[in-house]
């Protein structure tokens, strides 16, 4: 597959970038360059978002109908599902996914377009009683352009999750998917085309953040901002956004822990904690890094645990096992950083996963492991590592387990294993967290789901109806009919 994705696409055309720079992209499995992509300049988001406007304001896409962009969602998923094989493989090249890893993320960005595309007419306003003689009525609007910008985890998901909300209610867009990968947002836009969507609609440049995502996040032309990625960029896009009144919608990172209590059924508990860490390589803002255990049962469940978590497999995507590689070098040498970190403390290794044999030596791998016993006070304790690495902490009772889960900064999921059911629904009112889960956990699950953060986590809501209400704006309408 020879990847040439080195323009960017604007008002419906294949533009080189005006200074034509072009920057590489690398194969995560293989460390090698394998294509060039665009490196945009503040003139290229200049054209990109001009298009959008012209698409709002007086194009075909601003006079679309609900039901018409509907249509255009569903044909998109329905192009994505048809088109799933090559998708994939785009997408485990460009983020060394295993293959069936990324088969399901072609699936999950199919139902994106297909949920909105059946909810794109379903986004009513109100009547609201008022004084005698008035008729009140609220409206929902799109924000006008929206922004958005992506980071490299799941880059075919969240061209779903973030676009198909916007472009449901009528927002004409601007896609800044991430330098690291990006290949499959590309391939997307001429998919999306083929749906039908017309000029503007999507419009999408590539580049680095601090050059092309600043640029776009402090655009004047820009209504309001989508921002996926780590908590430190985050509150740039924020101070951005700020300067020229705009809000944005913040989704960063987690240290989402998993609740154990006693009573909890461990057989049905333990799959699913090693794959809430292992999945995508523990790079999921959702991933379950953390597991809280009653310091009852705390070394059953780590003998459970380690059973399980030295099963697990790491290798290139086609061999499909349970992780690939880290996305980049320096994400390599972060993520080892903090497993080498720990070991210098003296924190207790429980297991570790294998890398298989056969992989390329310059690949981007890493051994999952798991911590135990881990002092609250240390950093991986309550620091993200977006990788795979778990850590295991005991808690004494209900009270101190609502206090560790509460812990950190963040606030984005949690999950609480126990079959006492006044308990589960206690803990569900406690935890601070955007989605909390009881007796199961799913990273990144459900389309239909509403989910955004506390804290750290950032703010705002994707997926599910919430998304349609970020993404838009109400009208107050007051008539005096006398
Ligand atoms: P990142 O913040 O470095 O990059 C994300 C995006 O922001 C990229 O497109 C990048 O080009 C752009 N960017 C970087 N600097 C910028 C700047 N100064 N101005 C504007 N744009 C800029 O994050 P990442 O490395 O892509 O992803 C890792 C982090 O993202 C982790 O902390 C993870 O938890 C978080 N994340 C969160 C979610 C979520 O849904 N909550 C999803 C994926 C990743």
């Amino acid at each position: 597959m020879k990847v040439d994705f080195s323009r960017n696409f604007i008002g419906g055309q294949w533009l080189d970038p005006v200074e034509g720079a072009t920057m590489p992209v690398y194969e995560p499995a293989t460390g090698k360059a394998f294509g060039e992509i665009a490196d945009s300049s503040q003139a290229d988001v200049d054209l990109a978002v001009g298009a959008a406007r012209r698409a709002f304001d007086d194009g075909a896409w601003g006079r679309t109908t609900a039901t018409e962009r509907g249509r255009m969602l569903t044909r998109l998923g329905d192009l994505i599902l048809s088109n799933a094989p090559e998708l994939s493989a785009i997408e485990a090249r460009d983020t060394g996914k295993p293959k069936s890893v990324a088969d399901a993320d072609i699936v999950a960005l199919a139902r994106y377009f297909e949920f909105y595309g059946g909810a794109a007419d379903k986004l009513h306003g109100e009547v609201i009683p008022y004084l005698g003689g008035y008729h009140v009525g609220v409206l929902n609007e799109p924000h006008g352009v929206t922004g958005h910008i992506l980071p490299w985890n799941y880059p075919a998901q969240m061209f779903g999750r973030t676009l198909a909300p916007a472009l449901a209610v009528g927002n004409a867009t601007v896609l800044k998917p991430a330098e690291d990968a990006c290949a499959t947002s590309l391939r997307l836009v001429e998919l999306a085309a083929e749906a039908g969507f017309p000029e503007g609609a999507i419009n999408i440049v590539t580049g680095k953040g601090h050059v092309a995502g600043a640029a776009l996040a402090a655009h004047h032309g820009v209504d309001f901002m989508s921002f996926t990625g780590s908590p430190e960029v985050g509150q740039i896009i924020q101070k951005l956004c700020a300067d020229h009144y705009i809000t944005c919608t913040l989704e960063l990172g987690g240290k989402s822990p998993h609740v154990v209590f006693a009573d909890a059924d461990l057989e049905a508990a333990i799959p699913v904690i090693v794959k809430a860490i292992v999945q995508n390589s523990g790079q999921t803002c959702s991933a379950g890094s953390r597991v809280l255990v009653e310091r009852a049962i705390y070394d059953t469940f780590a003998a459970l645990l380690a059973d399980a978590f030295s099963k697990v497999r790491v290798g290139a995507p086609e061999m499909d096992l349970d992780c690939g590689p880290i996305i980049t070098a320096k994400q390599q040498g972060r993520v080892q950083g903090f497993i080498d970190r720990a070991r210098a403390d003296g924190i207790e290794v429980i297991a570790q996963g294998q890398i298989a044999d056969g992989v390329a030596s310059d690949g981007y791998f890493v051994r999952p492991t798991v911590f135990g016993h881990v002092p609250r006070d240390n950093a991986i304790a309550y620091e993200e590592v977006f990788g795979p690495v778990l850590t295991v902490l005991p808690f004494e009772d209900e009270a101190d387990a609502v206090r560790l889960a509460n812990s950190t900064e963040y606030g984005l999921v949690a999950a609480v294993w126990t079959r006492d059911g006044a308990r589960q629904m206690r803990l569900v009112k406690k935890i601070r967290s955007g989605q909390v889960f009881v007796n199961c956990y799913g990273a990144g699950a459900g389309i239909e789901l509403p989910f955004g953060g506390a804290g750290k986590s950032g703010h705002g809501r994707e997926k599910g109806f919430a998304a349609l209400h970020d993404f838009s704006k109400t009208k107050t309408m007051v008539i005096n009919h006398g």
